[in-house]
């Protein structure tokens, strides 16, 4: 069995052998002319996948050093902000802007739907003085993708920042960064992106450095001016997470081979066989049909079958990995993740597996 195939969790996701075979490299001088060159080729390839001409900055860490990496940055103490919160991964976005002392006012949108650009808008009338919109554009928590596109121009005309979640959107669901006026989107390596859990890539456009001068956090390891002086250069401004980023640049290889508009459209057929699949099953779909998320699907286990059996029938009867949900949905949502390096069989595999196990715990 392989074992890499059969993860169907929303992340961490399966690793290609081209991303394996990086992760082997012996290590080379980080300040060398070899790093210079790899890092510059990759600070091109994160570029074009966020189709921006802003700066990427691809920090050591995970999505969540990502949200404080995007507030220590752009904001100050006791700032207001807004935070959209459609789910989990929208309230922990939240809870560290809390933490880190901003005015949080939360608008909370029906797990399941999206947070469209009429609720942002009535809610920045409602508090003229958020300085930034925290949002998510793809919620795993739900399979929710929330229309992103639509959102820059709201935030825009009321002159706040747009600081996006992109973490398991970004490489597998279309993105126009700088046509959508979006400000900071960041994400993780280990999901889209096909690589391991540890780096945090952050993409920012030019009012982002507007903002950062009159930012006043104190910061240091996560400060983009020292990230950006480096990467000018080629480089990193510590000693690089070089396997990391081998494994990344061999990801963006990939990335680039099959073509960008191929990678989003063999997610989206994906995002259509499961759903498809999944309800011929009995299973009902949790987020709202207009907005399903192409890389993450939820959804509601027919009568009769609890969500933590079906996930350890599933990993004791075929050795597939598939995830429950989160928080106050922790029991009741299955979710699978179809995300990065993933094809038609492994989803067919899946779909057949739990046809099998459902129709067992049913009875
Ligand atoms: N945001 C979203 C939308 C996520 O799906 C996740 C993780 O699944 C995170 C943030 C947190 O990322 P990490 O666990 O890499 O810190």
């Amino acid at each position: 069995m392989n074992q890499a195939t059969d993860l169907r969790i929303p992340g961490p996701t399966p690793l290609p052998p081209a991303v394996k075979q990086a992760l082997q490299r012996d290590m080379i001088p980080h300040r060398g002319s070899a790093f210079t060159a790899l890092f510059r080729d990759l600070q091109r390839q994160v570029r074009e996948v966020h189709r921006t001409d802003g700066d990427v900055i691809i920090l050591p860490g995970t999505g969540s050093a990502g949200w404080e990496a995007a507030i220590v940055n752009t904001l100050s103490p006791g700032d207001t902000v807004l935070s959209v919160v459609a789910g989990d991964f929208g309230t922990r976005f939240a809870k560290v802007a809390k933490a880190l002392r901003l005015q949080v006012e939360v608008v909370e949108v029906e797990w399941g739907r999206a947070a469209t650009p009429a609720i942002v808008r009535a809610a920045l009338e409602r508090h003229p003085a958020a300085r930034a919109v925290l949002y998510t554009f793809n919620e795993t928590s739900t399979g929710v993708t929330n229309p992103l596109a639509e959102i820059g121009p709201v935030v825009r005309d009321h002159g706040a920042l747009l600081l996006v979640d992109g973490v398991s959107a970004v490489a597998g669901l279309p993105l126009e960064m700088d046509a959508w006026g979006v400000d900071l989107i960041l994400s993780g390596s280990q999901k889209a992106w096909m690589c391991p859990p540890g780096l945090t890539i952050v993409a920012v456009g030019g009012r982002v450095w507007e903002a950062y001068r009159r930012a006043d956090y104190p910061r240091f390891f996560w400060d983009f001016a020292q990230y950006k002086k480096a990467a000018d250069s080629g480089n990193t401004p510590t000693t690089g997470p070089l396997t990391m980023l081998f494994a990344l640049k061999a990801a963006c290889d990939m990335l680039e081979a099959e073509g960008l508009a191929n990678v989003y459209a063999r997610h989206h057929h994906l995002g259509e066989l499961i759903r498809h699949g999944l309800t011929g099953l009995g299973y009902g779909l949790f987020a709202d049909p207009a907005y399903a998320s192409d890389t993450v699907t939820a959804a509601l286990p027919p009568e009769g079958v609890r969500v933590p059996d079906l996930i350890k029938a599933m990993r004791a009867g075929y050795g597939i990995e598939v995830a429950g949900g989160q928080a106050h949905m922790a029991n009741e949502l299955l979710r699978i993740g179809h995300m990065g390096w993933v094809h038609e069989p492994e989803l067919e595999r899946t779909l057949s597996a739990l046809g099998a196990v459902t129709a067992e715990l049913r009875g």
